[in-house]
């Protein structure tokens, strides 16, 4: 077992002033202070007798103590299971029982979603429940790389939510697999305003320990607010999703961004072309990104440099990764991922044998080597024969004058087997337009044969576009077809 000092004593002990966390009010936590908090953390917790191995769930929005309770946890060896806050309570019970979680902690704001949940074997605690000053435990100032840390759910876009277990290791050589993809200045400042539930905005604090790096903490995205940070306090890099992106571009207004800003790192789902080149003419360097729970944020990337010659293109493996296509040279077929920051499985789940892991996506590689994601596995429309991914046709829908969003399905079809139907929301569009582009830009077997207009996509708690609900909807006759 490969053992290392605790990230956060080794930062305190290494740079004890400089600051861990900035806040937007101008008020700051040295990696001192963040070690003598999540200490005292760890003490109250013992006090409450969560012990090593313990599962304790965490449930709030990004708030300073939400930093405490997971290093307080790690302190003591416990794992932090990591709940989203825009799960409904019958869902959050669900993760509970499947994660067996034995202590439920929670932010000031959950308190009235807590307390529908009513599980009488959780022992429940809000921040302020743990505010005391106790004796401090034992700690463990070592880091077993195999131990696990994290249990993170997936988003649930194509199922339930799975537990993905991460360990010390994982969290270790995403952080340092990407400094090495983009990296490290000592000047560096992330802005993360990413929920600390998802791998995404926990990921950055774990490179703020890693790397003994600035991190600019904020409870919410607010485009104005990014704008101003990267402005005016010196933030370098900032990760964020395709909606966040959009509206950066928007916020900027022209405005030229200072070249200390060095990266946009762009994940979680795909993005429009549109997009990518909306960011580029507004100077923004968006390095876009593939990785999911299972891989501990990114696994790949691409660079700005590459950005408008492989436009669309997610990039390389990370130097410690390796990715494989399962198919034929050239083909595409099911993305299969190997590297250390891969999680073994999920909890209490049979752990996959093979040495790469099928991620469900589909994807294919140029002959540079460049990878390509082109659509879920499950979500793949045989249309006659012919494969065809939502994506390829959502992406041409949202160029149609009033289109803001799109999301494609497979439907039975007597004839074809399966045909695509879109679901587009936005004003005023007008379905001869929609043909045009699709007659434009599609072979024929990739045209929409229903065009549903709609007030909003639905999605999950992790935004994603539920594509199930639009085909049960549709079937219920809920929505219209455009005229
Ligand atoms: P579940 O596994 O429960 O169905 P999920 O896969 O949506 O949910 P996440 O781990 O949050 O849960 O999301 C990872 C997925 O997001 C990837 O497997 C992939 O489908 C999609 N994704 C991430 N990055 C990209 C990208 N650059 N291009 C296309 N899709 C991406
Ligand atoms: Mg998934």
């Amino acid at each position: 077992m490969t053992s290392m000092p605790h990230w956060l004593s080794k930062q305190s002990f290494l740079q004890p002033e400089r600051h861990a966390v900035e806040f937007m009010d101008g008020s700051f936590l040295t990696f001192r202070d963040l070690e003598t908090r999540s200490k005292r953390m760890a003490g109250a917790l013992a006090h409450e007798g969560i012990k090593e191995k313990d599962h304790v769930a965490v449930l709030s929005v990004n708030h300073p103590s939400f930093i405490e309770v997971v290093f307080g946890l790690s302190y003591l060896g416990a794992r932090a299971v990591l709940l989203n806050i825009r799960l409904t309570p019958e869902e959050l019970s669900y993760q509970v029982k499947d994660a067996e979680v034995e202590t439920f902690i929670y932010g000031p704001e959950q308190a009235e979603k807590v307390a529908g949940l009513g599980n009488e074997n959780l022992t429940f605690l809000s921040f302020r429940d743990l505010e005391g000053e106790y004796q401090t435990p034992e700690l463990k100032e070592t880091i077993e790389l195999d131990e696990v840390f994290t249990l993170m759910y997936t988003s649930g876009t194509t199922g339930n939510p799975k537990a993905v277990l991460h360990t010390y290791g994982n969290h270790w050589f995403s952080a340092v697999s990407s400094a090495l993809n983009l990296g490290f200045d000592r000047e560096d400042k992330w802005l993360l305003n990413l929920p600390l539930f998802h791998v995404s905005g926990f990921s950055t604090l774990m490179k703020s320990v890693v790397y003994g790096m600035t991190i600019e903490f904020h409870d919410h995205f607010d485009a104005k607010a990014v704008v101003e940070s990267i402005r005016q306090r010196g933030i370098t890099m900032v990760s964020g999703v395709s909606v966040m992106l959009g509206k950066l571009v928007k916020a900027l207004e022209g405005k030229e961004l200072p070249s200390s800003f060095r990266c946009f790192l762009l994940g979680g789902g795909p993005a429009t072309e549109t997009l990518l080149k909306q960011a580029n003419e507004a100077g923004i360097p968006v390095f876009q990104t593939y990785g999911m729970t299972e891989t501990t944020s990114q696994i790949v990337t691409l660079s700005p440099q590459d950005a408008v010659r492989k436009l669309g293109s997610a990039g390389k493996a990370l130097a410690t990764a390796s990715v494989h296509i399962d198919a034929d040279e050239g083909e595409t077929g099911e993305i299969m991922v190997e590297g250390p920051m891969v999680s073994e499985g999920y909890y209490n789940r049979e752990r996959p044998t093979t040495r790469f892991f099928a991620t469900g996506d589909m994807g294919r590689f140029d002959e540079e080597g460049f990878l390509y994601v082109v659509g879920r596995k499950k979500e793949m429309i045989i249309s006659g024969g012919e494969n065809v991914y939502p994506a390829e046709i959502e992406n041409v829908l949202v160029q149609v004058d009033g289109v803001q969003e799109a999301a494609v399905v497979g439907v039975d079809d007597e004839k074809w087997g399966e045909v695509p139907a879109a679901f587009v929301t936005g004003e005023g569009i007008d379905r001869q337009h929609v043909k045009n582009a699709c007659l434009r830009l599609l072979a024929r077997f990739k045209h929409p044969a229903y065009i549903y207009h709609i007030t909003e996509l639905p999605r999950n708690a992790s935004n994603k576009v539920m594509k199930h609900l639009l085909i049960e909807r549709m079937k219920e006759g809920k929505y219209d077809e455009i005229e």
